[in-house]
C-alpha cells in the first residue's frame, strides 16, 4: 500500500534499523522505544490489522511468532524473558495500520495496560 509507513520500510523507501528479514517478514527497531529492546515484526504483505487476516494467513501468523523467537534470541533476551504485543484498532492502541508485533524486553516489564 503506497501510503503505508511500514510498507515503505519493507520496500526500503523509508529507512529503519532492520535487525532481521526473510521472504515473508521484516523486523526493525521501533523509532520510539518503550523498553530497552523494542523491535517491530511485520509481514511484508500489507494487512492493516489482525482482523484482516484470514484462514489462509495461518502460516504467516505463525511465522511472525517464530521470527519473534529468533529475534529475541538474537537480541539476548530469550532466557531473561520478553513480551509480544499486538495492538488492534483504536481502543487497542493501534496507530500504524500495517499488522505488526511489538517485541519488548531488556528489563522487567510492568503489566498495567489500562
Ligand atoms: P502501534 O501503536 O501498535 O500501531 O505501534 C506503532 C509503533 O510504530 C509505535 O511504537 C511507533 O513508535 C512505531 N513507529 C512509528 N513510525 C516508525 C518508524 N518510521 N520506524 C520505526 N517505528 C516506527
Ligand atoms: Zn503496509
Amino acid at each position: 500500500m503506497e501510503t503505508c509507513l511500514f510498507c515503505k520500510i519493507v520496500k526500503r523507501e523509508l529507512s529503519a534499523k532492520i535487525v532481521y528479514e526473510d521472504d515473508d517478514s521484516v523486523a526493525f527497531e521501533d523509532i520510539n522505544p518503550k523498553a530497552p529492546i523494542h523491535i517491530l515484526i511485520v509481514p511484508r504483505r500489507h494487512l492493516a490489522t489482525l482482523l484482516d487476516a484470514s484462514q489462509s494467513d495461518d502460516r504467516l501468523l505463525g511465522h511472525l511468532l517464530l521470527v519473534a523467537n529468533n529475534v529475541a534470541r538474537q537480541k539476548g533476551i530469550a532466557e531473561r524473558g520478553f513480551r509480544l504485543v499486538l495492538n488492534c484498532n483504536s481502543e487497542g492502541g493501534q496507530v500504524v495500520f500495517h499488522l505488526h508485533l511489538h517485541l519488548l524486553g531488556g528489563q522487567r516489564l510492568s503489566w498495567r495496560p489500562a
